[in-house]
């Protein structure tokens, strides 16, 4: 694409915009944005592979349930937001790429309260972000630092919701950890268990079975429990439960998975070290397989 590592509001092509699709240096929003000032903004993140959306459904199912969460309705139904995603798609002419639904309450009223905002709502489609971790990072393993930041409880925030203001604390983490040479870190939650990376969830290899955090303070990737039933057809077993840091000191693989960073291994959590093992490449090669499946 002519418009790859451009600024992101000074590209070519289209954006979907609140029902049909504008100039892409016209998707602009008010300064007095009520999502920009108080947050109140919810979003997906999507992968292309061969011209598909790969789980379409469940993104869109997950942008309608996170609005709902944040007390406000996205003015499109499931199967508006999926016709409207596929035509963004097809309008950008990317066979594999990155799809970026966006809806948040508008300008009419500024405040904490804002009963009355209009909702509004964006689909972009870009292909310069194939990977979250380069391909380099991603065959060798990434280094993970730990977070100062911690998930926060379930009464704290709207922690099931994929909302803009949870990010705050992941992008502090990101950027302590990258000052420091790592590719990302890995939170802790308001307990001071396992919970996930800043933009991924996180899975421990532990003498042939998978450990995983349960979910229940942080996003349940829709990678996540696609990554849990290729383990169990492969008859691993996958233990969700509690998990302290500590037990990183048994653990023998480690990786993360998400939208954008599909299955990446992890060599390294701090203090604590790891093989790119078995479980993982197995997993890594049967995602690769699933996501180009027609
Ligand atoms: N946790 C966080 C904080 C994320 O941003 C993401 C990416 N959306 C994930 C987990 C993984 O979610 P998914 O597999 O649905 O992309």
């Amino acid at each position: 694409m002519a418009s790859a590592g451009k600024p992101f509001d000074d590209r070519d092509g289209t954006i979907w915009y609140d029902g049909k699709l504008v100039p892409w240096r016209d998707a602009n929003v008010h300064v007095l944005t009520h999502a920009l000032h108080y947050a109140s903004s919810v979003f997906e993140g999507e992968r292309i592979y061969d011209g598909r959306i790969f789980k379409l459904r469940e993104h869109s199912q997950r942008l309608i349930d996170s609005a709902r969460i944040l007390g406000f309705a996205v003015p499109w139904s499931l199967e508006q937001i999926e016709a409207a995603s596929n035509e963004t798609v097809r309008a950008s002419g990317i066979a594999d790429g990155y799809v970026r639904p966006v809806a948040w309450r508008g300008p009419e009223q500024m405040g904490v309260a804002a009963q009355h905002t209009k909702i509004h709502m964006a689909i972009a489609v870009w292909d310069d972000w194939k990977a979250y971790f380069t391909p380099e990072a991603r065959s060798k393993g990434i280094r993970m630092a730990w977070s100062k930041w911690r998930r926060p409880a379930p009464d704290t925030a709207p922690t099931a919701a994929k909302c803009a203001g949870l990010y705050m604390i992941c992008t502090l983490s990101k950027h302590a950890a990258e000052a420091e040479g790592y590719e990302d870190a890995v939170m802790l939650d308001w307990r001071g268990q396992l919970a996930e990376a800043t933009g991924a969830n996180i899975f421990l290899g532990i003498d042939g079975e998978l450990h995983t955090p349960t979910p229940d303070c942080f996003l349940d990737g829709i990678t996540r429990r696609a990554v849990i039933g290729l383990a169990k057809a492969r008859n691993i077993k996958v233990i969700e439960r509690a998990i302290m840091p500590d037990e990183l000191g048994r653990t023998q693989e480690v990786f993360v998975t998400g939208t954008a960073a599909e299955v990446t291994p992890v060599t390294e959590i701090g203090q604590y070290k790891f093989q790119v093992g078995t479980m993982t490449k197995t997993l890594m090669a049967d995602f690769d397989k699933m996501v180009r499946a027609s």
